[in-house]
Formats: structure tokens, C-alpha cells, sequence
């Protein structure tokens, strides 16, 4: 019979209809008012990504608090989406909650610095050991500046992604691989252009297409997560991130390390625990508590030959840059986050519970002999619904279960829990708790035993 992830497909299909009718009863008040969407907005929501969560409505908030979350209806979840990592310390920490009222007293956009500044340059460079910074509003604009800035230092023309990649809503890296060829990462709204023409694209971990790609000293840059969390979880092999940076240095080529998920490492990211060295750094979602905001670094380098091309630059518009981007909340929340929460005792709590949680994951998939597996990066946890572990993009692709993983998400929010919709992602915040972590664990079993009675 057919199967997704070892589970029959009629076996699926009828915990996805119990489990879809047991969310609707306990949640009348949420269908009543968002059930057929809601009158103005486009397909019923604000952003249409509210409609991909698998279950028959979207949650409706009342409110969230550290890691839990309030619907309408008065049902509690444990909160281990956090906001996809927007609100991975947890939601409105306390020193996030007071800045912003500080600020709020002040006003919230002016186009001009306020002395928060003066402490946020050197939190940043302190922070995570690269010079010279620009803030921007989301991860997608830091990520799309920086690739400007790497292609007019170089005077190179292309980019080179990995396969499986997701930096945020950035045209030139929307390119995949179909049976070893690149092509448009299908699915693409209103593209036209053929991206390929720009985006050199290998497999995460294949160093040897990595130096044939880069033979040709076309590509300004490469970027890249340091571990590839958007298609379920691939870390990288021993030697990667070394083979990685020797390769680009020796074709000219600059690095981007793209740190939005990988925060969950430790207070310096990915990138100061294993002491990689890239000439970019990208880190937007929770660097400001849930205000939207992120940051680009560059080396020292770097700046001095951007420096020289900004003098032989025509006068003009540099493409970069967005009104609302460094306004003073941003500031305040960021400073707040940077001083009070991104902290290492912070950091140790949500190492420590992760832990818990991938062993409790782990020891649930072999009692009920799956072939599944589970992967971390700090207090960043994924179940794969496929044996493991995953070398690189194209690998990943094939191990997705979305009918299954769907049914799963579901039955874990009727027992109280969450997690992050298109994969299995888990984060642990500061303010989680043993207790709800025990009811991810003991949720995940339940639902294990259901799937392969
Ligand atoms: N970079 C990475 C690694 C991401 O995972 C994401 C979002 N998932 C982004 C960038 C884009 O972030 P945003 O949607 O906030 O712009």
C-alpha cells in the first residue's frame, strides 16, 4: 500500500479528518469569525501565508505570553513556533516590552539616529566580531543589500545559492535544482526573468561543484545558512564551512553567512561558535525581540573596497535602504534584546531544554521503530519523517512528508502544542519550560502509537 514516512495513506487521511474535526469543536468562536476568512482581505487573511498552516482555520490569537499562546477560544498552546523565530526569546520579553514603551513616549520613525546608537554600533560589533553595520526591517531587505553591496565590490554579475535555500522573499535566490539543472524554484508569482541567468546554484556539502561553479570568477558571492534549516534540517558534513571559505577566497568570491535561523546556536550565532569568517553577515527575525528588524555586517575589508567603489559610482540612488528601516523602536527593541536577552545564561537554558527535547523525540521515533530522525542546531530542533541524516537540499526534498506532517501538526495542536507549519520545526525560548517541553515529548508519542497502530 502506499506510504508517506512508513504511515499507510488511508491510515493518514483518517487521523487528518479526526484530528481536523476535533480542532474545529474546540474552537467555535475562532470558526464562527475567521472559519471563511475575513470580509476585505485578500483569501480572507492579512498575509496569505496564514492559510498554508494545516489546520482547517488559522489560530486566532487573543494574546501570547513568554511561550504561550491564547486563542479565542480559550485553548492554551505550548508555543514552539514562535512566530517562525520572530519570537524566539519568547513573546514580548519584559526588557523588549519596556524599551518599547520607553520609546513609545518619544516617537517611533524620524529618519534620524537617537542615542540608542551609540550603544547598538558597538553591542553588534562586539556581538558578532564583524565591523562596520547597516540595520534594515526584515531578514529578506538585510539579505538583498548585502548581495548589492557584494556585487558592486567584486564587479561580478552572479550569485551562488545551495539548493533547498531560503533567504527570505529575494528574487535572485528563488532558483532550484530539477535533476541536476537549474530552473525557477517553481511555484514563483508573476517571474518572468529565467534567474538562472544570475544564480549559479550546487548542492549544500558538494564542495567539488562548489569550485566548478565558482571556476569561472563570475560569481560576486556566495550565501548560505551555515546548516540549511528551511528544507527540514542539513548540517554540514565535517570540513564544509573550511572548504566553504578556502574555495571563495581563492575565486575572489565573497561570503554571506545568512544567521536568521541559526541564532539559535548561541548569543554569536553559527558563526562565532565555529568561527567562520564571512565578509557578510545577515541576521533579522528575533534580533529585536519581534519588532521587525535585522542587521547587515561586513569586514573591514570589505567596507574599504566599497568605500573605493562608492567614489567611482555614478551619483544616484543606491537601490538600498527603506524609509521605516533604523527608526528609533528598532533601536530601543534591539538594544534591549542585545543587552538583556540574547544572553548566555538565556542561551544555556534553551541549549539545555533542546537537548531534552530531541532525546524524548529521538527515543519516542525508535519505540515505535520509524524510520525518522531528528536534527538540532541549538535550541533549534527538527523531526525529519525520513531516515537520516540529510546531505543536502535535493535529499531533503525527497524526505518531506506534507500529508503526513500535516496530520501530525494538527494532532499536536489538539494536545496543546505547536510547531512551525511547512516542516517540523521546534524552537526552545528562554522563557519555555521542562514542563511544556515534557508535552511535546509525550504529544509526539501519542500521535507516534496512533500512527503506526
Ligand atoms: N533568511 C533565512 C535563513 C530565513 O529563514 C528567512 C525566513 N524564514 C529569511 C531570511 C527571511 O526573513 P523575513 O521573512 O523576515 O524577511
Amino acid at each position: 500500500a502506499a506510504t508517506e514516512g512508513g504511515v499507510s495513506l488511508a491510515r493518514i487521511a483518517s487521523i487528518r479528518d479526526a484530528e481536523a474535526t476535533r480542532f474545529r469543536e474546540a474552537r467555535p468562536k475562532s470558526e464562527a469569525a475567521f472559519g471563511n476568512g475575513v470580509e476585505g482581505f485578500l483569501d480572507g487573511v492579512p498575509m496569505h501565508w496564514m492559510n498554508d498552516w494545516p489546520t482547517p482555520f488559522p489560530i486566532v490569537v487573543e494574546k501570547a505570553r513568554d511561550a504561550t499562546i491564547t486563542d479565542i477560544d480559550g485553548n492554551k498552546l505550548a508555543d514552539f513556533c514562535l512566530g517562525d523565530t520572530g519570537s524566539m526569546f519568547g513573546h514580548s520579553p519584559a526588557p523588549v516590552a519596556k524599551a518599547i514603551r520607553r520609546q513609545a513616549r518619544r516617537g517611533l520613525t524620524y529618519m534620524l539616529p537617537s542615542e540608542d546608537v551609540l550603544s547598538l554600533g558597538e553591542l553588534l560589533v562586539a556581538r558578532f566580531g564583524l565591523p562596520y553595520w547597516q540595520i534594515a526591517t526584515t531578514a529578506s531587505d538585510a539579505n538583498r543589500f548585502a548581495l548589492r553591496v557584494a556585487r558592486a565590490v567584486t564587479d561580478r554579475p552572479k550569485i551562488l545559492v545551495f539548493n533547498g535555500c531560503y533567504h527570505g522573499a529575494v528574487d535572485e535566490t528563488m532558483v532550484r535544482l530539477s535533476d541536476g539543472k537549474p530552473i525557477n524554484r517553481p511555484g514563483l508569482a508573476g517571474e518572468f526573468r529565467d534567474l538562472t541567468q544570475n544564480t549559479k546554484i550546487v548542492e549544500f556539502n558538494d564542495l567539488p561543484a562548489l569550485e566548478a561553479a565558482l571556476a569561472d570568477g563570475d560569481v560576486a558571492c556566495v550565501i548560505t545558512e551555515p546548516v540549511l534549516t528551511n528544507c527540514c534540517m542539513v548540517l554540514p558534513e565535517p570540513g564544509f564551512h573550511e572548504g566553504l571559505r578556502a574555495i571563495t577566497r581563492r575565486h575572489g568570491t565573497l561570503l554571506l553567512i545568512d544567521e536568521t535561523h541559526t541564532i539559535s546556536t548561541g548569543p554569536g550565532g553559527y558563526t562565532r561558535k565555529y568561527d567562520l569568517e564571512p565578509d557578510l553577515f545577515v541576521l533579522g527575525k528575533p534580533v529585536a525581540g519581534g519588532v521587525p528588524a535585522s542587521v547587515w555586517g561586513m569586514s573591514a575589508e570589505l567596507s574599504r573596497r566599497y568605500d573605493a567603489y562608492n567614489l567611482r559610482r555614478e551619483p544616484g540612488h543606491s537601490g538600498m535602504g527603506t524609509t521605516l528601516s533604523a527608526n528609533p523602536l528598532q533601536f530601543a527593541a534591539m538594544r534591549a534584546v542585545l543587552e538583556e536577552v540574547m544572553t548566555e545564561e538565556n542561551y544555556a537554558h534553551m541549549e539545555k531544554l533542546a537537548g531534552r527535547l530531541a532525546k524524548g523525540l529521538e527515543d519516542s521515533i525508535a519505540r515505535h521503530e520509524l524510520a525518522w530522525h531528528v536534527q538540532r542546531v541549538g535550541a533549534r530542533v527538527e523531526f525529519i519523517c525520513a531516515p537520516g541524516p540529510l546531505k543536502n537540499g535535493g535529499d531533503a526534498e525527497g524526505a518531506h512528508a506534507s500529508g503526513l506532517e500535516a496530520a501530525i501538526h494538527v494532532a499536536l495542536v489538539n494536545r496543546g502544542v505547536l510547531i512551525a507549519p511547512f516542516h517540523n520545526m521546534m524552537l526552545i525560548s528562554p522563557v519555555t519550560t521542562k514542563k511544556q517541553v515534557d508535552k511535546l515529548i509525550a504529544a509526539f508519542g501519542d500521535i507516534a502509537k496512533a500512527l503506526v497502530a
